[in-house]
This record gives structure tokens, C-alpha cells and sequence, in this order.
């Protein structure tokens, strides 16, 4: 791609090139921004090259011979990567006539061996991804070793199109992000969107209670003092947002953790009273780089389903067993059955001894082997404070979505001083579990609506049936229906809109509604309704209590 594009426009300079996991990218350098014209054009050069089928030469040269040589090419940004390589060799790559690019390789022996390909979008991108760098224009493109494999990825991407929340979230009035005079990344939920949210929240407060963990609120502002003893004012400053009061300085929370501390610290505790499980439907704020927003999957307020376990070190493995087998039984009720696990280790600015590191990482990784899950290892990506297991569900497009995590920490107890009595009388320090299950619930909610394609199951539906009544004469046994079904806390919606019935119908198709109820005079005369099912169409006529009775038992199928 980067041989046609100086074919194409020699002065283009060129910046880095990597592969990634669904194809590759190169970054140019071009004072007039790619077209879709242009991305067409750029394609029909590289068929050129590869029926060529020109070989690809590897050259190694010292670092002055590759300097000078890039110097007179004028390729400023791949001399900038050269005097910053280690090493005194470096390696590039030839092919075609004159062209020449810095590669570390390896590469395929010549272009005749690249088939099919995809140019597939043009995005700005910073120079290192530094704002303040030059902004270069990234052509992305994929390829593949057949025509099938490549037509499935570009099927997979035109479905993923039609999953996305940020386009189906307004379109079903779930919720919206951006106002601008709120600001970027913040959330917006329309009622719709809230009703979801609440049975998220409730089930999760009631699996919770049943569990053993107590729920707690803490507060959303808290002075910098405290964020200075958690370590997360010298680690993680630059994601907090601040203000003052009075000549002091606060900080709105970005993580839960030290207000659930606070609460273990107001009392003294006993190795009896251990484990103690604190749980926060918590929501935090964090400052994000606008450039890094991204729907619901990256914003500056959220909420997480997040908790604290305060254990003693022989209850260690045994809770995080307890946090895996629950995950799972919450992603399983939620609809995911796929998913891949992380370990993520020591990163390089961190708290905390070596030592209690690796007992930390130890315990994280005997879980996952005794409970025969498998897992990668995913080294320095830890937290500061400890190591952590994320576990991350795979959607209906076999997309991964960052879900749960399980930190283990030795060191938030030490820095607050935490203690409890043991039976020997002496205080001693516990151990602090970090988790959340479903993680951020706007991303879960976001991961939701994408494996769903906006088709929520029923008992998630914000509406579960809607009522239409045929005529104007039966809108008073269609209000009666509504009541009865909201008796039983079924969610019902009624559509009196002066439209067609055929219209009325099609819209609570598009609107992804699970039932339809057709009311006219033969229903209302003989106490029954007709139920279409989305997808399924007619399902006849039964009576109003039989419908509710079948879809009460539905409903409950899924808890
Ligand atoms: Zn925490």
C-alpha cells in the first residue's frame, strides 16, 4: 500500500506501517486528505504491484548508512525511527523499482503472493499518538490467504455496522452521549434506557445480598488528602478531575475503593467478622483524552457494579473462587456464553513489595487452575496496586468486551493502616479484593445491545408488550388490558397513534418490541387477545390470562 501511494503521490511521506489484529494500517504524511476515491485508486495500484509480482528484498545497513539514506529520501518521520532504534544495524526492505521502506520483517517473498485485500478507512491520527505531534492520515486495509475468508471478514464488519450502539441507542431511545453543552462522554439515559438500566441494578443488588456482601453508598467528592494516602493522587492524577472548596482541594472519585476502605476503618474488626464484602452500584468519573471517547465503551462518567472483599489470607483462594463462579452465572443469565481470560501481571510503576506481588499473582493464577479455566498471561498490565484477572465475554460477532476483573491487593491495606483482631489477639493487616462483574455498566450496556442487535430478551425488554387497538371503540378494553398486565409488572406500552394497523405493527418491529397485542371487538367481546411475536409473526388469539400467565413463565426462565 505504501509502494502505491508513493507511485500515486510521491511527495507523501511515510510514518509507521504495523499489521494488527484484523489487518494492517499505515500512517502518511499528506497535505490533501485521502478520498474514497482515492482509497479506490490506491487499490488499483497495488493490484498492479502484486500481478507484477515483484520480489521483496531484505538489506541490512548500519544505523549512519540507514540515516543518510532516508535523509536524502526525505522521509523525516522514518529518520526520527531510526535514531531512535536500539541497536547499530537495521533492516529494510526493497521492492519494485526504487521503493524502499524501514522494516524489521519479515515479510513475504514477493507481492504476488498478496491476494485479497480491502482498503476499508482513512482516520486521523497523531504522530506517537501525541496530540501535540503532527496529524498524520492512517489508511487501514485487510487482507486475506482466500476470497471466502475475506468476504466473511467485510460480512462481519457490514453486521457490525447495523449492531452499533451508538446508532441503535438512540434509534430505540435507549439513551444518547453527546450534548453539547454537557460535554463529550457523558451519558444521557432516556427512559427507555433507564428502565434497563434499573433491571440490571436490580438483579445485580439482589444476587449480591444473597451472596453474603452488604451494599454500601459512598461519597461522589472527596478531599485529596484521602487520594494522596491511596496512591492514586502520584499514579493516577492526570484521570482525575478536580476542584476546591473553601482552600481545600477535592477530588470526584475516579475508582470506589477508598471510600469503601473509610467504611472498614470506622470500626474495629474481628478475623470473626471476616470476609466482609462491600458492594457499589459506584459511579465514577474520569478524565479520558477526547480522542479516545468511544460511544459507551470509553467515557468520562460511569457506573460500576464494583466491590471490596476484606479477607483473611487462608479465605484468599476461596473468594476468588466464589468472584469466578459468579461472574460466570451473571454473564450465562445475560446471554454470553463465550469468553477469554487475562492474567495481567506487575506493571512498571506499582506499590507494594515483590513479594506480596507475587503471593497476589499466585493466588489470582491457582484459581483459574483449579477451576480448569483457560487463560493468557498479560505481563506489566496489572493495576498499581496488585495484580488482576480480567475476564472478557465474547459477543454474537465473537467480539471480546472487557467485563469483569478480580485485583487482588496487599497494598491499599497497608497504606490505610487497615487491621483486624485474630484469634491470637494481635492485629493483623487483611487482604482487599477489588472486583466488578460486568465492569462499567454503560460498556456492558453497550455490549448488550450489539450481541442482541438492539433485540433484548424479554425480561430485559424496556417493553415487553404493546397494546394496539384496532379501532377508536376498543380503547377502553385495551386500557383495561394494560392495567391487568401492569398488575402483574409486565412493562406495556399502547399505541393510540391514528395510523393503520400495519403501521402501528411494523413500527413496534423496528422499535424491537418482543410482543404485539391486536385489540379489536372480537377480543374485547370475548376477553382474549391476538399476540403477534417479533419474528414469529401471528401466534392466534388465547385469553388475556393465559398470555399472561405464558409470559410470566418466560420471564422468569431467564432468572
Ligand atoms: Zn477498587
Amino acid at each position: 500500500m505504501a509502494e502505491a501511494v508513493k507511485r500515486l503521490w510521491p511527495e507523501t511521506k511515510l510514518a509507521i506501517g504495523p499489521a494488527i489484529e484484523d489487518g494492517f494500517y499505515y500512517d502518511f504524511d499528506r497535505k490533501n486528505p485521502f478520498s474514497g476515491e482515492d482509497l479506490l485508486k490506491i487499490e488499483q495500484e497495488m493490484r498492479k504491484i502484486i500481478s507484477a509480482d515483484e520480489k521483496f528484498e531484505r538489506q541490512e545497513m548500519g544505523k549512519e548508512e540507514a540515516l543518510r539514506l532516508f535523509e536524502k529520501m526525505k522521509e523525516d518521520y522514518k529518520v526520527e525511527l531510526i535514531k531512535d532504534l536500539a541497536g547499530g544495524t537495521v533492516s529494510v526492505y526493497r521492492t519494485g523499482k526504487d521503493f524502499l521502506d524501514l522494516c524489521r520483517g519479515p515479510h513475504v517473498s514477493s507481492t504476488g503472493e498478496i491476494k485479497f485485500f480491502k482498503l476499508l478507512s482513512v482516520a486521523g491520527a497523531y504522530w506517537h499518538g501525541i496530540e501535540t505531534n503532527p496529524m498524520l492520515q492512517r489508511i487501514y486495509g485487510t487482507c486475506f490467504d482466500t476470497a471466502k475468508e475475506l468476504e466473511e471478514y467485510l460480512n462481519s464488519l457490514q453486521e457490525a455496522k447495523l449492531r452499533d450502539h451508538r446508532k441503535l441507542g438512540p434509534q430505540l431511545e435507549l439513551f444518547d452521549i453527546y450534548h453539547e453543552q454537557a460535554g463529550a462522554g457523558l451519558v444521557f439515559y432516556h427512559p427507555k434506557g433507564a428502565i434497563l438500566r434499573t433491571i440490571i441494578e436490580d438483579y445485580e443488588k439482589k444476587e449480591h445480598l444473597k451472596r453474603g456482601y452488604q451494599m454500601v453508598i459512598t461519597p461522589h467528592i472527596m478531599d485529596v488528602s484521602l487520594w494522596k494516602t491511596s496512591g492514586h493522587y502520584d499514579y493516577y492524577k492526570e484521570n482525575m478531575y478536580f476542584s476546591s472548596e473553601e482552600g481545600r482541594e477535592v477530588v470526584v472519585k475516579p475508582m470506589n475503593c477508598p471510600g469503601h476502605i473509610l467504611i472498614y476503618k470506622s470500626k474495629s474488626r474481628s478475623y470473626r467478622d471476616l470476609p466482609i464484602r462491600f458492594f457499589e452500584l459506584g459511579t465514577v468519573y474520569r478524565r479520558e483524552k477526547a480522542g479516545v471517547l468511544h460511544g459507551l465503551l470509553r467515557v468520562r462518567g460511569f457506573t460500576q457494579d464494583d466491590a471490596h472483599i476484606f479477607c483473611l489470607p487462608e479465605q484468599l483462594r476461596g473468594e476468588i473462587k466464589d468472584i469466578i463462579d459468579f461472574v460466570f452465572e451473571t454473564m450465562k443469565v445475560f446471554g454470553f456464553e463465550q469468553w477469554g481470560i487475562e492474567l495481567s501481571t506487575r506493571p512498571e510503576k506499582y506499590i507494594g513489595s515483590q513479594e506480596d506481588w507475587q503471593k497476589a499473582t499466585d493466588a489470582l493464577e491457582d484459581a483459574l487452575k483449579e477451576k480448569g479455566l483457560p487463560y493468557e498471561i498479560n505481563q506489566g498490565d496489572g493495576a498499581f496496586y496488585g495484580p488482576k484477572i480480567d475476564i472478557k465475554l465474547k459477543d454474537a460477532l465473537k467480539r471480546t468486551w472487557q467485563c469483569a476483573t478480580i485485583q487482588c491487593d496487599f497494598a491499599l491495606p497497608k497504606r490505610f493502616g487497615l487491621s483486624y483482631v485474630d484469634e491470637d489477639g494481635k492485629q493483623k493487616q487483611p487482604i482487599m479484593l477489588h472486583r466488578v462483574l460486568l465492569g462499567s455498566l454503560e460498556r456492558f450496556i453497550g455490549a448488550l445491545i450489539e450481541h442482541y442487535k438492539g433485540e433484548l430478551p424479554l425480561w430485559l425488554s424496556p417493553t415487553q408488550v404493546l397494546l394496539i387497538p384496532v379501532k377508536e371503540t376498543t380503547v377502553s378494553y385495551t386500557q383495561k388490558v394494560k392495567e391487568k398486565l401492569e398488575d402483574r409488572q409486565i412493562r406495556v406500552d399502547m399505541d393510540v397513534r391514528n395510523e393503520t394497523l400495519d403501521k402501528r405493527i411494523r413500527n413496534a418491529e423496528l422499535n424491537k418490541i418482543p410482543y404485539c397485542l391486536i385489540l379489536g371487538e372480537r377480543e374485547a367481546k370475548s376477553g382474549t387477545v391476538s399476540v403477534r411475536k417479533k419474528g414469529s409473526g401471528d401466534q392466534g388469539a388465547i385469553t388475556l390470562d393465559k398470555f399472561t400467565e405464558e409470559l410470566i413463565n418466560q420471564i422468569r426462565q431467564y432468572k
